[in-house]
């Protein structure tokens, strides 16, 4: 019997969970179930009009078409001027790569930049599509701790300790996804420190630079002598609310950008015309809905976080940015697996598990709370629901 032939690498690709449980979630959907959905990471917002509507005219003006493969020029300049105000330091067109979301940001610079064996330090809990880059490539996966106590920022004696001649690569994301931790101006001072001047590129992931709540947002890039020596990741999809239609963009050192370009040219060619005239009116036109929308997630921040810290066995620390929580639910006496699950099947609540952003995740649950304050009420409710009768 014939069987598609399969490559080796591709048992070391990983996968992103959020996928799955939202597959989970709408098959019970289909079912009849009430569902609230706490699994994804996707403002509930819509797309502001304004750039709706530059798409709709962009394509009745022709947007239709292929365009350069790093992006449209008057996108590519936008990007750079966006990144220069708000890092404070000045950028040119030729650093930016326009791709379909940010993610391909990470993987098409783990491409350009690792070789097999090359070690990549990454946080743990992280972005789980980090890690499983890194083994696909058969890079060796370095993860460095971030742990509770430290408010879920990345553990820098850890990070020093684990930093070796043959470290080619150290990926941030602050703030960070799924903790809601930011990194101080202190913490990225000492990361410049340990890693200034040495063979390894940082890959900043900022998606979520927008979404603070306290505190201030330091990019690596912004610090004497580190510019060249990292690549910013951002995009549209979670500060325009604009994740279904694919815009992001990596900012680096031009001989990397035009890497990363090329590899556009063997896998998009480009991102679609008239979705990158959306962004440039994206970062041109007016912000009031950006501000409107990160006051609304300090609302649902503030209230998931009293909620879920009146539940006896779980408790939670105040999250500085991003959309999410990551609470503590040892106190429950089960696995975050085994919590996830039964919140899901048995109370109509659908979150991820810690572990599912690596090992270090265990004994927590990541809920996003971009949903509404009502269905977070709901939530909270289930949520004590399921923490009793599982400690009972
Ligand atoms: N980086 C982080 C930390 C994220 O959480 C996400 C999305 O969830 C992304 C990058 C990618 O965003 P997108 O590809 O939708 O622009």
């Amino acid at each position: 019997m014939f069987s598609i032939p399969v490559a080796d690498r591709m048992s070391r690709l990983g996968t992103e969970t959020a996928f799955e449980v939202l597959a989970r979630a709408r098959a019970l959907e289909a079912q009849g179930r009430n569902i609230v959905h706490l699994e994804i990471g996707e403002p509930d917002f819509d797309t502001p009009v304004n750039i709706r509507d530059a798409a709709k005219r962009a394509i009745d003006e022709g947007f239709t078409h292929y365009g350069p493969s790093a992006g449209l020029p008057e996108l590519r300049e936008a990007i750079a001027s966006y990144i220069g105000t708000t890092r404070g330091l000045p950028f040119t067109a030729d650093e930016v790569v326009v791709t379909p979301g940010g993610k391909p940001i990470m993987y098409f610079v783990m491409t350009a930049v690792l070789n097999e064996g090359d070690e990549a330090l990454y946080p743990n809990p992280g972005f789980p599509i980090y890690e499983s880059v890194i083994n696909f490539l058969g890079a060796t996966p370095v993860p460095v701790r971030l742990s509770e106590e430290n408010d879920f920022r990345l553990d820098l004696d850890d990070l020093e300790a684990k930093l070796s001649d043959r470290s080619r690569l150290l990926i941030l994301n602050s703030p960070h996804n799924p903790t809601g931790s930011v990194l101080t101006r202190d913490d990225i001072n000492r990361i410049a420190g340990l890693v200034r001047g040495r063979n390894l590129l940082v890959l900043s992931d900022e998606i979520y630079s927008r979404m603070l709540y306290q505190g201030e947002f330091v990019s690596i890039a912004s610090l004497p002598g580190m510019r060249d020596q990292t690549c910013i990741l951002d995009g549209f999809s979670k500060t325009y609310a604009m994740t279904g239609w694919r815009l992001g963009y990596g900012v680096m050192p031009v001989d990397l950008a035009t890497l990363v370009a090329r590899l556009m040219t063997n896998s998009n060619s480009c991102t679609a015309s008239f979705i990158q005239r959306a962004g440039v009116e994206a970062l041109q036109g007016p912000q009031e809905s950006v501000t409107e929308m990160v006051a609304e997630f300090r609302r649902r921040r503030d209230m998931i976080v009293d909620g879920l810290n009146a539940i006896p066995g779980i408790s939670c620390r105040e999250p500085h940015g991003a959309f999410y929580v990551f609470p503590n639910i040892t106190g429950t006496g089960v696995r975050s697996d085994v919590f996830a699950d039964a919140l899901l099947a048995d109370h109509g609540v659908a979150a991820l598990a810690g572990t599912s952003f690596g090992k270090y995740g265990e004994g927590y649950l990541r809920l996003s709370y971009a949903n509404s304050l009502s269905q977070i009420r709901l939530a909270l409710d289930r949520i004590g629901d399921a923490a009793r009768s599982i400690r009972s």
